[in-house]
C-alpha cells in the first residue's frame, strides 16, 4: 500500500466526508454570513440563515455566486477587494489576479493562512501523482501577479522536494537548466509544455526524451491533459506522465489526476463540488450526464467561494474506487468543456476542446491549430488553420481528406482547410487562444 500524505482524510467511506463536507459548508457560509458584506446581503435578500442548511440537500437553497457578481462587488471598498472581504484588509498578506483572456481581472486576497490552505491543496495533488522527496522540481513560470503554479512551488517544497524556480528565463536557458541539473519533474500549461519540446528539439538540437530526465508533468491552466490525444502527444515527447490538474484564482484548487490516471479526483475535504444541468439547473450526482460545475472552497476564509458557478462542464465518473486507494470522487475526463466556450456554429453547439482532440490525434500534423469563425452574410464560415509536419508534406491530400472526416465525424460541421508551413502559426508562451469568433455579438 502507497503511503499518503494523509491517508485518513483521503480514504474515508463515503458517508463520513459527506459529513465532514456538510460541517465545512456551514462553517464557510456562517463565516461568510457574519463577515462580508456581499454575501450578508445575497442571503438576507434570499431570506437565508445559515442555521437553516442542516443538510446536504439544503445547500442547494443557498444562491449561487459567478463571475459578474465578484467584479461588481470589488467595485466597493475596501479598494482593491470590496465587499466580498472577510477579514480586516490588514490581514492580507498575498495578491493575486485572475489571468483570463477578456475583462478586467478580478482580485484575490488571501492571508496567511489561506495561503497555505493553498499551499496544502497544492500538495495532495502533487504527492498524488507521485512527487516525494527525492525529486528536483523545475517551475519554468513567470511568478508574476497571476497565480499560475506558485502554490506549485510552495507545495512541492512541502513534501520536500528541491525546488527551481525559472522565472525570468527565457525557454531556452530554462531546457538548458533542466538539463544540466537533471531536474526530475515540471509543472506548466499543456501549450507550454508541448512548446518547451518544440523549442528543445528545434531550436537546441536535443535528443528528446533521452536528454532530459524529467519523469513527471503536472499540466494545468488550460485544458490538455484531459484531451487525450493531446495528453498522448506531451507523454510520447517528454517520455513522462502528464497529470492533469485543475484549479482556478477564485475557487483555489480544487481537482487532480492521480498515478491511476482515470480521471480527476475533486478534492473533497477542501471543496464540495455539486453538477447542475445546464438548461433545467437540477441536481446531476450519477454518471452518464454532463453539467455545469458548482463549487464551494472550505477553509479559506479572506474571499470566500460558496456555490460559485465556475460554467466547467463535467461529469461524475462510473468508476466508484480508484486503484489508488482515494475515496474522493472522480469526474469522467476531467473539465470537458466550458459553457462560455461552447458556440453554436451553423446551428451545431461546437466545444473547441473537440477540434483540438481531432488535430492532435492526426500524428502528420503539428501541434499548433487555429479556429477562425466569422459570418459570410447569414451564414457562418468555419476556417481551420493547420501546419503538416515537415516529413509529410507530400501527404498534404490525404492527411487533408483525414482531418475533414474526423472533423465531421467528432463536430458535425464542415470547415474551410487551410494548410500552413510547419512553425508559422502563432506560438504561444502560457495560455494559447486558439479559437476566435469573429461573428457580431447578438
Ligand atoms: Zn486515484
Amino acid at each position: 500500500m502507497e503511503k499518503y500524505w494523509n491517508p485518513v482524510l483521503e480514504t474515508l467511506p463515503r458517508e463520513q466526508l459527506q459529513q465532514l463536507q456538510l460541517k465545512k459548508f456551514q462553517k464557510i457560509l456562517k463565516w461568510s454570513y457574519e463577515n462580508s458584506p456581499f454575501y450578508r446581503s445575497l442571503y438576507k435578500d434570499a431570506g437565508l440563515e445559515p442555521g437553516d442548511i442542516r443538510t446536504l440537500d439544503d445547500i442547494r437553497k443557498v444562491p449561487k455566486t459567478e463571475k459578474s457578481m465578484l467584479r461588481e462587488a470589488q467595485g466597493k471598498e475596501p479598494f482593491p477587494y470590496g465587499s466580498i472581504l472577510s477579514v480586516p484588509i490588514e490581514q492580507v498578506t498575498e495578491y493575486r489576479q485572475t489571468s483570463g483572456t477578456t475583462g478586467q481581472p478580478v482580485y484575490h486576497p488571501e492571508t496567511w493562512q489561506d495561503w497555505e490552505w493553498s499551499a496544502e491543496s497544492w500538495a495532495y495533488a502533487l504527492y498524488a501523482q507521485g512527487y516525494r522527496d527525492y525529486d528536483r522540481v523545475f517551475l519554468p513560470f513567470g511568478y508574476s501577479v497571476n497565480i499560475a503554479f506558485w502554490a506549485g512551488h510552495y507545495a512541492a517544497e512541502k513534501i520536500g522536494c528541491e525546488v527551481v524556480p525559472g522565472g525570468v528565463l527565457n525557454t531556452e536557458a530554462r531546457i538548458l537548466k533542466m538539463k544540466e541539473i537533471k531536474a526530475t519533474a515540471l509543472m506548466a500549461t499543456p501549450t507550454y509544455i508541448l512548446g518547451m519540446a518544440d523549442v528543445a528539439k528545434k531550436k537546441l538540437g536535443l535528443d528528446l526524451p533521452k536528454d532530459l530526465n524529467i519523469r513527471k508533468i503536472t499540466s494545468a491552466g488550460e485544458p490538455g491533459a484531459c484531451i487525450p490525444a493531446t495528453k498522448k502527444r506531451m507523454e510520447e515527447m517528454w517520455g513522462a506522465k502528464v497529470y492533469d490538474q485543475v484549479g482556478a484564482t477564485e475557487i483555489g484548487h480544487w481537482g487532480y489526476e492521480c498515478q491511476a490516471q482515470a480521471g480527476l479526483h475533486v478534492l473533497e475535504a477542501f471543496h464540495l463540488v455539486e453538477i447542475e444541468d445546464v438548461e433545467t439547473g437540477a441536481s446531476i450526482t450519477e454518471p452518464g450526464k454532463r453539467g455545469s460545475m458548482v463549487i464551494t472552497t472550505f477553509d479559506r476564509f479572506a474571499h470566500p467561494c460558496v456555490r460559485f458557478d465556475s460554467k466547467d462542464i463535467v461529469e461524475w465518473s462510473p468508476i466508484e474506487r480508484c486503484e489508488c486507494g482515494r475515496t474522493f470522487r472522480l469526474l469522467k475526463g476531467g473539465v470537458v468543456g466550458r459553457a462560455d466556450d461552447i458556440t453554436k456554429v451553423k446551428g451545431v453547439l461546437l466545444a473547441p476542446t473537440a477540434i483540438e482532440e481531432v488535430v492532435r490525434d492526426i500524428p502528420e500534423l503539428g501541434d499548433e491549430y487555429e479556429v477562425v469563425v466569422i459570418k459570410k452574410g447569414d451564414i457562418d464560415d468555419i476556417t481551420l488553420k493547420v501546419e503538416i509536419a515537415p516529413d509529410f508534406k507530400r501527404d498534404a491530400s490525404a492527411i487533408e481528406q483525414k482531418l475533414a472526416q474526423q472533423l465531421r465525424l467528432k463536430t458535425g460541421l464542415r470547415y474551410s482547410l487551410e494548410f500552413h508551413d510547419y512553425g508559422t502559426l502563432p506560438r504561444y508562451d502560457v495560455k494559447a487562444k486558439r479559437f476566435k469568433d469573429l461573428r457580431a455579438k447578438e
